[in-house]
């Protein structure tokens, strides 16, 4: 079962000197370098009700620090509860997270083993994870503060939850390399992860671990405080026993390791967060892909399965000529399925992997997982209930605004039900209703009509792009 997100532990490793990145961090640590300038404000509805900071949408700040963005992440996805393991400068990173309250969530600091003198003991990742025991929850996400990475967090807990029912303690995420970044050192194989061994390469190894794990607290039972070790020993153990899970991500990274990644992050949160962009916001089912029948059922439903999905003919182009046009393309999708007992969230995961496998060009799939009512037959009792995504509520499109910097007054929604049409009145972007506007339609929509009404996405775009 899928836990909530605000209960899962994330622990962030933050102690690291930095040392290849020479003289830039003399009087800084690495989570504190400085990148951009603004952030997007974080609209309300992401904010329950906390003291956010909201400086950031009229004010420029003289640097943001690199972890802030990849903290904004991990909020959008949901975290609220964090510990940060720090060593190096510990009280600069200290003095600008404080207890989270800025941020809308909860930090705990743990600082790393010092000696009489006060000197960082460095005890290798593991070490310094197992020195923070006392703080650590069962299962926990852990993460390192020198990089950013921007994955689905909600499919990384939920898998890690599912393989552990079948034994497994760890998650590891796994980029496919091909040699672009560090040397590769997972064989993953049939959807499973085979041997880590960051020790001894061997050349069927294409994959390398991204950065984002899931953990067991009981893994580090055995260890004593103070003993030096390398969480990876743990890791490659756990492979051979088949007790590690993988999980296949695409998304690239960035990591401030080296000042040339530093200097292109830079660069990337440039373009991403503070140069306003119009946005398409399009609903999935009937505007991508097609609605299914259900025999069983006899009722038109989304796909349950990624075998199901299937194109509308022309959506894929229609996406292309839309980034030509500017446009970023985000998907803002209600799939209650798993919710309502009908189909499992491995599989909702699955689609929305395949339609970004079909549509390359999509930037970002915005999902509400949320049924009100849900099922008798759900195992998935934390979706149940009210929530703040739910279309025709704006939640999904104040998630992507807090991810992307978004000129909204240039953006649109494009969706086949009313309640797509309410949601993208409610965020204040046009409209566009796709396909045949029926009576019970306009009668939901009397006095609030779509600016545009048109047969397919490709033909909304037609008329979106000529105005
Ligand atoms: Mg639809």
């Amino acid at each position: 079962m899928m836990p909530r997100m605000e209960d899962i532990q994330v622990v962030v490793m933050m102690g690291g000197v930095g040392s290849r990145l020479g003289e830039i961090v003399t009087n800084c640590p690495k989570p504190m370098l400085p990148v951009g300038s603004a952030l997007p404000g974080l609209p309300d509805s992401l904010g329950d009700n906390r003291n956010i900071d909201s400086r950031i949408e009229t004010e420029s700040v003289d640097g943001i620090p690199f972890f802030e963005y990849e903290l904004r992440l991990l909020f959008v996805a949901g975290f609220r509860k964090f510990l940060f393991c720090t060593g190096y400068l510990s009280e600069e990173i200290e003095g600008y997270f404080g207890g989270g309250e800025k941020f809308g969530v909860d930090i705990m600091h743990q600082k790393d083993s010092q000696d009489s003198d006060g000197n960082a003991v460095l005890l290798g990742t593991g070490g310094a994870l197992r020195h923070a025991y006392p703080k650590l929850e069962e299962d926990f996400l852990l993460v390192y503060a020198d990089s950013f990475m921007d994955i689905d967090y909600r499919e990384v807990v939920y898998r890690y939850f599912e393989a552990k029912e079948s034994g497994a303690l760890s998650l590891m995420t796994l980029l496919h390399n091909g040699g672009r970044f560090d040397t590769s050192n997972v064989i993953y194989r049939d959807g499973r992860l085979v041997l880590y061994d960051k020790n001894n390469v061997s050349p069927d190894m294409d994959y390398i671990d991204y950065g984002v794990n899931m953990f067991s607290r009981s893994l580090l039972d055995d260890y004593a405080d103070g003993e030096k070790f390398d969480l990876a020993v743990i890791q490659h153990e756990l492979s051979l026993k088949g007790q590690l899970a993988g999980l296949v991500v695409t998304r690239r990274f960035y990591e401030i390791g080296r000042p040339e990644p530093y200097r292109e992050f830079i660069d990337y949160t440039r373009d991403r967060f503070e140069t306003p962009r119009k946005a398409a916001f399009l609903d999935r089912d009937g505007v991508l892909n097609e609605i299914v029948y259900n025999e069983d059922t006899e009722l038109l439903d989304s796909p349950m399965r990624p075998d199901e999905l299937r194109l509308i003919d022309g959506a894929a182009e229609a996406v292309t000529r839309l980034k030509g046009a500017g446009y970023y393309v985000f998907i803002v999708t209600n799939q209650p399925a798993a919710a309502k007992g009908k189909t499992s969230l491995g599989q909702i995961f699955d689609i929305n992997k395949k339609l970004k496998e079909l549509i390359p060009e999509i930037d970002e799939v915005f999902v509400c997982l949320h049924h009100p009512k849900g099922s008798e037959h759900s195992r998935e009792r934390n979706l149940i209930g009210e929530c703040r995504c739910r279309k025709p509520k704006t939640g999904l499109i104040d998630e992507a605004r807090a991810k992307y910097a978004i000129d909204i007054e240039r953006s649109f929604m494009a969706g086949d039900s009313y309640t797509d049409v309410q949601c993208g009145k409610a965020a204040g972007v046009q409209t566009v209703f796709i396909g045949d506007y029926k009576c019970d339609v306009c009668a939901r929509l009397k006095y609030n009509k779509p600016e545009i009404v048109a047969g397919s996405l490709a033909e909304a775009v037609n008329i979106l792009i000529e105005q």
